[in-house]
């Protein structure tokens, strides 16, 4: 009887996964400090040219490779890329590094996105930057058996990757957080590089020292 229970009991299971949409999630991770328009970008090449049913911006707590002091409040990055998405039905936004708090490591998030979406199949899309950090990133042997890594080329950046990558062909755009960041120090402006609304709120809560 005991078997016959647990069969039934696993069919049911099976039966209840398999009822739940299987959706294919790009997640776009990264401090956003700010997002700009090679975020929008990436994004929305990534998305259409895989046919994904969204991507999902995903703000880090804490990076785990750079000195935390360099980044703003996660309060004030979530905001900006809760305004960079806004409008577009392809992006979301992912608050699970957020929520967490401490060092975000793509491993752990993974594991926790899939306990609660195992339908799920997740696309990691990264920049060319960040495919050369990738044998340092903490379990990455497990982590690629957990998403597909999609890479996006960046300018001047030149890739070799040991770990399998889906590369996705966009415009290569020579924008970064850095970039804005500098511009705005030096008084220049940064309309046309971040969205408007992103723009607004960087003036408006005079961030990165922005008069
Ligand atoms: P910073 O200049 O502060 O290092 P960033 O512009 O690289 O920031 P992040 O938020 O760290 O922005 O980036 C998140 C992800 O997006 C990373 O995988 C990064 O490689 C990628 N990325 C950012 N800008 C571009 C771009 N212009 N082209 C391709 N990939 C990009």
């Amino acid at each position: 009887a005991t078997k016959v229970n647990q069969q039934t009991k696993t069919e049911i299971e099976t039966e209840v996964i398999s009822d739940i949409p299987r959706k294919r999630i790009g997640l776009l991770g990264g401090t956003f400090n700010p997002p700009h328009l090679g975020h929008l970008i990436m994004a929305e090449q990534v998305c259409t040219q895989l046919g994904l049913d969204r991507v999902d911006f995903m703000p880090d707590f804490q990076p785990p490779h750079i000195d935390p002091k360099q980044a703003i409040d996660a309060k004030h990055r979530v905001a900006m890329v809760q305004r960079a998405v806004m409008g577009n039905p392809n992006f979301g936004v992912e608050l699970t590094e957020i929520k967490r708090g401490g060092k975000s490591y793509s491993y752990d998030t993974m594991v926790e996105l899939h306990k609660r979406h195992p339908e799920n199949q997740y696309y990691f899309i990264i920049g060319a930057d960040m495919v050369a950090y990738l044998p340092k990133w903490y379990r990455i042997t497990e982590l690629t058996k957990l998403v597909q890594f999609v890479g996006v080329k960046r300018p001047g950046v030149k890739v070799h990757s040991s770990y399998p990558i889906l590369w996705v062909d966009t415009p290569e755009i020579d924008v970064s957080s850095t970039l804005i960041r500098d511009k705005i120090a030096k008084h220049h402006s940064i309309r046309y590089l971040v969205p408007d609304p992103v723009c607004e709120y960087i003036e408006e809560n005079k961030l990165y020292g922005k008069r």
